[in-house]
């Protein structure tokens, strides 16, 4: 009865542009895609998978979640079922200290492969930096190196995508996400170019997030509200344990399972520490980041819990 009709006439799709107060839903079975109304406060994000069903949308299970803060602490969840962060950053502008660290931790903490995007290949100061960050985080993650001016490096980052995987970048303004998505993916120059050229918002006015196919296979979102302000949602507890440089007290652990490594008896980080296995410089920076986290952890824990119970459909 009812489920032969709902079998027939729903369809399985997937959100590949959000604006707001519609989506616009690709469907593979078909090859098409057409734009759907939602609610402002629906919940679905780009890369959710849907059953349509009457033009009423019925988001299926996530494998992964990525999420924001604002500068005032509130969370937003960005995108949905991703697989890879490219951590994109750059010798000029620097990202801001503990920047590389929190996304490392963010994606850990939500399942996704971290990736060291190294940009502007072409100045002159990259190549000391590249063996100062790598040096830090180069047993964590896989490091590439790119220009997106010349191009050097470009289809490597492209390659780390492959056929099936999606990604996002993440980081501060000026390093140079638009250059590499635009170097990516030429059809996305055709259509901003122009409007860049004349205000650096073209692109930004009309689409609030965007999903696109790599034309040597796998998937980028572009979501200005996260490349811009660029710092993702962590709390201290996932801090504490997917931290770079405190891999190897992971596998010992710690007494107490909820350590936050500061002087709780037991503590394999401060172990680790005190033998040297840990850099002194590594663990100030832990520190630093974790008082900084605490201080923010109440407020979005609470309005992540509000924005999930006015949700329905
Ligand atoms: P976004 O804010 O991260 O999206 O950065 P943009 O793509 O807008 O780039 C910021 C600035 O850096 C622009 O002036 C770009 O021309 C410049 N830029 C981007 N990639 C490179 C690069 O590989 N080398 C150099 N020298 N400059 C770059
Ligand atoms: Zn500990």
């Amino acid at each position: 009865m009812n489920t032969t009709q709902m079998a027939g006439t729903s369809e399985e799709g997937l959100i590949v542009a959000h604006y707001g107060v519609a989506v616009e839903v690709f469907f593979a079975a078909m090859g098409d895609r057409r734009m759907i109304r939602v609610k402002r406060n629906s919940g679905h994000v780009v890369g959710d998978r849907v059953m349509i069903d009457n033009e009423i949308l019925t988001r299926l299970a996530r494998t992964s979640e990525l999420s924001r803060m604002d500068a005032r602490g509130n969370v937003h969840l960005v995108c949905a079922n991703l697989h890879i962060l490219g951590i994109v950053v750059s010798c000029e502008p620097l990202p801001p200290p503990g920047f590389i660290d929190r996304a490392i931790v963010a994606a850990r903490a939500t399942g996704l492969r971290p990736v060291l995007i190294i940009n502007k290949e072409d100045l002159p100061g990259t190549s000391a930096y590249r063996v100062e960050i790598e040096a830090i985080f180069g047993e964590a993650l896989t490091t590439v190196t790119l220009s997106a001016i010349t191009g050097s490096g470009l289809s490597q980052v492209g390659g780390l995508f492959g056929a099936g995987l999606r990604g996002i970048f993440v980081g501060t303004t000026g390093v140079g996400k638009s250059s590499i998505l635009n170097g990516l993916l030429p059809a996305l120059n055709l259509q901003t170019g122009e409007i860049n050229e004349v205000s650096k918002r073209g692109r930004h006015t009309t689409t609030v997030s965007t999903l696109h196919t790599l034309p040597g296979g796998g998937e980028l979102v572009d979501s200005p509200g996260f490349n811009d302000f660029g710092l993702v949602a962590i709390t201290a507890r996932q801090l504490a344990l997917f931290f770079p440089g405190f891999e190897a007290a992971r596998e010992t652990g710690c007494r107490f399972r909820d350590c936050r490594h500061r002087d709780e008896p037991g503590c394999a980080v401060s172990e680790l520490l005190a033998a040297g296995s840990i850099h002194q410089e590594r663990y100030s920076t832990y520190l630093q980041i974790l008082t900084e986290v605490e201080s923010l952890t109440i407020e979005p824990k609470y309005r992540v819990m509000r924005h999930r119970r006015k949700k329905s459909g």
